[in-house]
């Protein structure tokens, strides 16, 4: 005998289930509201690109390309990926649509699922939704610092208190090639203190050892040198001017010299947001502060350029859904508003329980809320279950009502019955509910 299969969501993904909804929505609200403000445009793009986009773009020796990207042929043999970040998607749509003969800065936003092969954690999926801001053809710290505020503000309004912003620079590629040679020098000697990874990072890309989160290497890295001391004078000028723009905005920030994020395309600014919680400690009493990354991003000033574009400045970041959702529900955030009826449709028999679609749609088009369980026969488990909605009035239609074209109203607080014309009944129940 076969045994049943039991399928199940795949690895490190999940369902969203209509309880769960309203969290999401709540967040898109917000987003949409703060995005139109600042006149930010939303996008869609292709949940599928070119694999190339990404591995020339978000960069071939990031861990997203390297080792966490879907990708497929066709079966017209095209090279496909599952989008596994916006940016790359966003600038190809930028250089793909002319934007750079709108005026400049273009604003985008855009939010939506996306896929890395993970290994699967708490608050870490195969299968995420993250938001994503990005700004086009503007140079300015102004419009990095605008970014950092917009992704601060998204936060408060869904209500974070701790919040944390890390900032860096990076600098650019007058500076960063010089330090780079500084810090595999400084990594050379020590290698075989540092993980196997970042053994092979010190060849390919010294940087990303800086955001390893192995201890041994962290232990490494409290002694590196950090790049802001090695910047060029445009880009030591343009962290200044950034700083400045967070001061005037009193957002909470924190320089973070090892903070490097682990793209490519980063120039200059680079940033991440925290929430920061406190949480109880098995032990005696103790207490640990957790942080939880919500929103990574930084100025890429390269990329459109890089991926065939014209030489345009960009900055952008992106926030993760599904980590504000287990916020906003260890918050306990107020549960859905179910809508609220002040009418249920009971009906009783095969021929009433037919007119009861007709007659659903026409409260629906009245704008009238109307429960009813048309599942159920018995009218005392009808009533059973208006009673517990606390409906004001159950309108019931038996099969006699039908055929006289009659609907009979009940009263649920004192039982009184009468009986109505069905073709006036929505009009009728309207002018009641408005008393
Ligand atoms: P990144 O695109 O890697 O810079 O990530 C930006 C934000 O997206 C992170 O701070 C997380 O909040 C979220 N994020 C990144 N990867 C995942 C994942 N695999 N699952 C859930 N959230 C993620």
């Amino acid at each position: 005998m076969s045994k049943k299969v039991k399928f199940q969501t795949p690895t490190g993904m999940h369902d969203i289930l209509p309880e769960d909804q309203f969290l999401y929505e709540k967040i898109w609200r917000v987003v949409d509201d703060v995005a139109a403000f600042y006149g930010f445009g939303k996008i869609e793009t292709p949940l599928v690109e070119d694999a190339a986009l990404f591995e020339k773009g978000t960069g071939g020796t990031t861990d997203i390309v390297e080792k966490q990207m879907y990708t497929l042929k066709t079966r017209g043999g095209d090279m496909l990926a599952l989008r596994p970040e916006f940016t790359p998607g966003i600038v190809r749509s930028y250089i793909q649509h002319g934007m750079i003969a709108l005026p400049q800065p273009v604003k985008l936003y855009a939010y939506g699922p996306l896929f890395r092969y993970e290994h699967p954690q708490a608050g870490r999926f195969r299968q995420f939704r993250q938001v994503d801001f990005e700004v086009f053809g503007e140079q300015s710290a102004a419009l990095d610092a605008q970014i950092i505020q917009i992704f601060y503000v998204i936060l408060k309004e869904l209500k974070f208190s701790h919040l944390i912003i890390e900032v860096n620079s990076i600098g650019d590629n007058q500076c960063r090639p010089y330090y780079k040679k500084l810090l595999s020098g400084y990594l050379r000697p020590r290698q075989n203190s540092l993980c196997a990874d970042c053994r092979r990072r010190i060849r390919e890309n010294p940087l990303r050892t800086l955001d390893c989160k192995e201890e041994k290497c962290q232990r490494v890295r409290s002694q590196a040198p950090q790049l802001i001391d090695h910047l060029c004078e445009e880009c030591k000028n343009h962290f200044k001017s950034l700083l400045e723009f967070l001061d005037e905005t009193d957002l909470p920030y924190h320089l973070d010299p090892y903070l490097v994020r682990g793209l490519d395309y980063y120039t200059k600014t680079v940033f991440e947001i925290f929430s920061e919680q406190t949480m109880k400690t098995t032990g005696e009493g103790g207490e640990v502060v957790q942080r939880n990354a919500l929103v990574g991003g930084g100025r890429y000033d390269g990329l459109v350029h890089l991926l065939g574009g014209k030489d345009v400045p960009a900055s952008g970041a992106a926030a993760g859904v599904e980590r504000i959702v287990s916020f906003l529900k260890e918050m306990e955030f107020a549960a859905a508003p179910a809508p609220v009826a002040r009418i249920f449709l009971a009906q009783l028999g095969d021929l009433s329980k037919k007119k009861s679609l007709r007659l659903l749609e026409e409260f629906r088009k009245a704008k009238i809320q109307i429960a009813e369980s048309l599942g159920r026969d018995s009218l005392r488990t009808q009533l059973a279950r208006a009673d517990k909605l606390e409906v004001e009035y159950t309108a019931i239609l038996g099969q006699k009502e039908v055929l006289d074209g009659t609907i009979v109203l009940r009263k649920m607080d004192t039982g009184e019955q009468e009986t109505l014309k069905l073709e006036k009944v929505v009009e009728e129940i309207k002018e009641r509910l408005r008393k």
